[in-house]
């Protein structure tokens, strides 16, 4: 398969390119130039099938052409080492739980997968160690640092703002060790980022090691969120309410729900989308006005889709023409303030004893109010609630349950490397390693 970039500039690309640049040259982002389409007998009997079969399908039909079968497979069924089962949580609104990874969030599942196909590409080569830096507000670290956990010939750095993370996100990142090194900076988030950037760019640096980043742009680690989508399809059709199926996620980056709609573009038979927005309403304002007007986000409780100029807009407006009318056809949005997110999260909770997180909170109440006569609809719970433990119990009046796995994290020791937010001494640090 061949990628091409959303900016037109940037020379074709073939996979193992894409994957290990993450964003084409020119800045844009990478798109498969084709999007195979399932065959129906497929999706006659998808509820027959287990989430790995289906999706290895999927898989195949992304990376079929360029990874081994056996590869695949194996890279596909290690990924899903944790189930993502649909619950019903009243009347036709059901929610797809994304929180059954190591971390907790649906970005294990992205995350996992990109690991291990660098890995595959890696061994192609000659067993260079491949070095991957990220820089964190929280999230992604712990996504990244633990798909990555224990995968031979790659090594991570993880960039965090020293004091600007919770202790949960940071146990997450700072107490693996292996192949992980959490690096604190004396700063802000942007100056881990400017760290990352100017690593990339620096000649000597590059020649000393090979260096790449895990963004959540990269193809390999949106595409394969599709797999779950297809899933909660072939469960809803188990229970017989698959028919007339509206999939509501909750959206930051919009990588997500991106994934979804190359699901619906190989025949996954989705009725129609819902992007479930906290206060930062872009996309919502697109699809009114039909006008993209990205500005500088706002913080929400929210704080995983506090994002201000969604990335992923460019894949979707590419993917549909750049016509605004077959977008607002498929995907709908809602947008809501935090006031609105604590009063789903307790209404939920006394209604159907239901905890949701702030980000599926907003899923919830927009299939709430969203959802037609004769539609079921499923919402995306992209992160467990203990994540953010003390915004939720002071919501809900409640005790939110530490899952094990959570738990372990906080139990462990911490291991960091101090760093200032000079360029100098960041290179310094990895010039010695
Ligand atoms: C990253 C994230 C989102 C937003 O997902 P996008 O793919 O960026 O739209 C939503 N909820 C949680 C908990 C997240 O971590």
């Amino acid at each position: 398969m061949k990628y091409y970039s959303t900016n037109g500039k940037a020379p074709i690309a073939d996979l193992k390119k894409a994957v290990v640049k993450g964003l084409a040259e020119d800045r844009g982002l990478y798109m498969p130039e084709r999007i195979k389409k399932l065959p129906k007998e497929f999706f006659d009997t998808i509820e027959t099938k287990s989430f790995q079969e289906i999706a290895y399908t999927v898989a195949d039909a992304f990376f079929g052409e360029d990874v081994e079968a056996e590869a695949l497979r194996k890279i596909v069924y290690d990924t899903l080492s944790f189930d993502c089962p649909v619950v019903k949580v009243k009347d036709n609104i059901y929610t797809l739980e994304l929180f059954h990874g190591p971390t907790l969030a649906f970005k294990d599942v992205g995350a996992r997968f990109m690991a291990r196909l660098l890995q595959y590409f890696i061994r192609q080569d000659n067993h260079e160690l491949v070095n991957v830096l990220v820089a964190t507000s929280g999230d992604t670290g712990s996504a990244v640092a633990n798909g990555f956990l224990g995968v031979e010939g790659i090594h991570v750095y993880v960039l965090y703002p020293k004091g600007k993370v919770s202790k949960i996100q940071e146990s997450q990142f700072t107490t693996l060790g292996k192949n992980i090194t959490a690096i604190e900076v004396d700063g802000v988030f942007d100056d881990c980022q400017a760290l990352v950037k100017s690593a990339f760019m620096d000649e000597e640096l590059n020649k000393h090691m090979k260096l790449t980043s895990a963004n959540s742009i990269n193809v390999a680690r949106f595409l394969p969120q599709a797999f779950y989508y297809f899933n909660a399809y072939a469960r809803m059709k188990e229970l017989g309410k698959a028919d007339e199926l509206v999939m509501c996620v909750p959206s930051g980056n919009f990588g997500n729900i991106c994934s979804a709609l190359f699901g619906h573009e190989m025949g996954l038979p989705i009725k129609r989308f819902i992007a479930a927005n906290n206060a930062n309403d872009i996309f919502y304002k697109y699809l009114q006005t039909g006008k993209y007007e990205p500005k500088a986000s706002v913080q929400t409780l929210a704080n995983a889709m506090d994002v201000g100029d969604p990335s992923n807009f460019a894949r979707i407006y590419d993917l549909y023409g750049k016509s605004h009318e077959r977008i607002s056809n498929i995907i709908s949005g809602a947008t809501y303030h935090d006031e609105q997110i604590k009063e789903t999260m307790r209404q939920c909770y006394a209604e159907t004893n239901y905890i949701l997180d702030p980000h599926g909170a907003c899923g919830y109440r927009a299939l709430q109010e969203g959802l037609k006569d004769g539609e079921v609809g499923v919402f995306c719970e992209t992160a467990h609630p203990a994540k953010f433990k003390e915004t939720v119990d002071g919501i809900i009046g409640g005790d939110v349950v530490i899952p094990e796995r959570l738990a372990a994290f906080m139990r462990g020791q911490k291991q960091s490397v101090e760093m200032t937010r000079e360029f100098e001494d960041f290179k310094h640090f990895l010039m010695s390693r």
